[in-house]
């Protein structure tokens, strides 16, 4: 079957804020870009970032790069690479004078520079005191960000091909990546991307779980398409649940609440983070936080009818704060949990939202291979890469850096690469045909819905893997999560009257949900200590005599392999992995 072609330089698969600062650098060096998006760019997750973007400038209080350096590697409890954490913390001023540059409309202080309000792990002197890092635009940072990254590249001529889903990407014998497969959704045509240099950029993937505070789209696509090429996943046991989401919408509280001076209470009316972190309080980092709530709630101090949440209490704050910072929080409390913010509490439970694992790479976006070996024309940046900042716990705000940083540096390493490559690999003649057959397998009569298995997959990543884990389960979880990929393998769309192939996308997403949930199940069940997010009933502490390791999971026999943490920075001493205590 002959697939319509098309050539670029570079293909960028995602328009959220990984794909669209990547894109900018390319388009702006006279590079041939295309970025597609399987949704309007600027509705990809990003828009929805909240609370901020980190970066010790020091408007507020004296800073330091270092300071930030240091809280990003005890967030992630020693797991996340010091080299890596030096480059993004070291380039995030820079970054984000870029960004104002670029016209983003961070939020002022009285003498005209940028506002910055204390996050969660986010500490003077090495631990010292909270203090405030996250440059903001009120409680919609990453609208106004995503919004001025698409403005740019309109300006700078990148080529957009939008409500594209892009299948699978393509592998020649030697193991290049010449591009990617694609589907049009408007049509149902499929054609080939063959590019030079190719990108994953397509977010997270908090659909596994049951309550996400993840959209609908975040169904880590770009993780599917690199374990079906072969690829390792790493880090996929580390997710993060935030510990403020609304309860029974899964709707984000942003972590700005807090850092505004907000504050949890459980039934009794007791501020309880007291308790769990006594110095940090309610600015512990999240992976803490989550667990005191949980804990709270599982000793019958939960409020709400069933007991099952807590509450995040702002009223103290004040009408007039609240309308100026906080005005997206006190409309969603309103909308989800109807209640109003400057009168009333709001009910919230910890919710599953960021994905510290996600494609293995190296400082320049590279997709790299056990022993750093890079893939020959393969990148991945953002919430889908794992460079790893972020280790086993992410602090809020550095995700929205994660991606401006690596997105750029990424950009600038393809742009050097497109120079040296002046023609495109030739493509095997079989290059789609175990694309088509993924495909033409959903047009059969018997089988199961999507939305079946899809809730299958949903309940067994919800019970098995979540907040703590307990061993019974995520064994029995491995076992249920193995059962659902076979029950994949005979999807069917029941209702063949759907228009725009809406039905047959959800199928195609599924697949790469139900990649995102085996690797996290399987790799969580081999992990036998307890590190950021992941906490084992069964091994309750940290064991960095045998757990100081990235795990890697491969598709092909759901294959574990480990390799070290980088703990050497670039051009600083080395932070020694300690007791974490907030
Ligand atoms: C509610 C919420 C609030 C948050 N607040 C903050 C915050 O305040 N600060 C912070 O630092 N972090 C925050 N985060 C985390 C942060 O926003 C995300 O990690 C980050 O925005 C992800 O950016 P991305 O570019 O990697 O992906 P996304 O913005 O999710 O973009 C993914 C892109 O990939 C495209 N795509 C995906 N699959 C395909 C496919 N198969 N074919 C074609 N296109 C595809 C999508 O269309 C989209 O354009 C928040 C997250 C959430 C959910």
């Amino acid at each position: 079957m002959s697939l319509e072609t098309h050539q670029f330089d570079a293909v960028i698969i995602g328009g959220g804020g990984a794909g669209l600062r990547a894109s900018l650098q390319l388009a702006q060096a006279g590079v041939k870009v295309a970025v597609l998006s399987k949704v309007f760019p600027t509705r990809s997750h990003t828009v929805a970032a909240q609370g901020g973007i980190a970066a010790a400038l020091g408007n507020v209080a004296e800073d330091n790069w270092l300071w930030h350096m240091y809280d990003t590697i005890k967030g992630s409890d020693f797991l996340g690479d010091q080299d890596a954490i030096e480059f993004m913390c070291k380039n995030a001023a820079k970054a984000i004078i870029e960004l104002e540059h670029f016209g983003m409309p961070f939020d002022r202080l009285d003498n005209g520079k940028i506002f910055q309000r204390p996050f969660g792990g986010m500490t003077k002197n090495f631990g010292e005191t909270p203090i405030s890092r996250t440059c903001a635009v009120a409680d919609r940072t990453g609208h106004a960000m995503l919004h001025t990254l698409y403005q740019r590249n309109i300006q700078a001529n990148t080529q957009f091909f939008v409500e594209w889903f892009a299948l699978d990407l393509m592998r020649d014998a030697e193991g290049d990546v010449l591009g990617v497969i694609a589907l049009e959704i408007e049509t149902g045509e499929i054609h080939i991307f063959q590019a030079k240099t190719t990108m994953l950029a397509t977010g997270g993937a908090g659909r596994i779980f049951q309550a996400s505070t993840n959209a609908f789209i975040n169904t880590g696509d770009g993780l599917g398409m690199a374990a079906r090429a072969g690829l390792p996943l790493q880090d996929m046991e580390f997710w993060q649940f935030h510990p403020t989401g609304v309860l029974h919408a899964g709707v984000l509280i942003t972590e700005g609440v807090r850092g505004e001076g907000g504050y949890l209470v459980n039934s009794e009316g007791e501020r309880f983070m007291e308790r769990y972190a006594p110095h940090a309080k309610d600015l512990a980092s999240r992976d803490v936080i989550a667990r005191a709530s949980a804990t709270e709630i599982k000793a019958g101090r939960g409020v709400g009818k069933n007991k099952d949440a807590v509450y995040l209490k702002l009223d103290h704050l004040g009408e007039a704060l609240i309308n100026k910072r906080l005005p997206g929080i006190r409309e969603i409390a309103k909308t989800f949990a109807n209640v109003d913010p400057i009168h009333d509490p709001i009910p919230v439970v910890p919710t599953a939202h960021y994905m510290m694992g996600g494609i293995p790479t190296n400082l320049d976006g590279q997709v790299v291979l056990e022993g750093e070996k890079p893939v020959h024309g393969l990148y991945a940046v953002g919430e889908c890469a794992c460079v790893s900042v972020h280790g086993a716990n992410r602090l809020g705000s550095n995700s929205l850096l994660d991606l401006v940083v690596f997105g750029k540096a990424a950009g600038d390493k393809m742009v050097a690469e497109i120079a040296q490559n002046k023609v495109h690999k030739p493509l095997p003649i079989d290059v789609a045909d175990a694309t088509l057959a993924r495909v033409s397998r959903l047009e059969k009569v018997q089988g199961e819905s999507v939305v079946e298995v899809g809730d299958a997959m949903r309940r067994a990543m919800q019970t098995h893997c979540g907040v703590f884990r307990f061993p019974n389960l995520l064994s029995a979880g491995v076992d249920e999560i193995d059962a659902v990929v076979a029950r994949a393998q005979h999807i069917v769309i029941k209702d063949k009257s759907q228009v725009f192939n809406t039905a047959r996308v959800e199928a195609l997403e599924l697949d790469n949900l139900i990649e995102v949930a085996v690797a996290t199940m399987h790799a969580a069940n081999n992990r036998t200590e307890s590190r950021g997010a992941h906490a084992r009933e069964d091994y309750s502490e940290r064991d960095d005599e045998n757990w100081l390791t990235h795990s890697l999971f491969y598709k092909q026999n759901n294959r574990l392999a480990y390799k070290p943490v980088r703990l050497k920075p670039l051009t600083v001493e080395s932070f020694e992995p300690k007791k974490r205590v907030y």
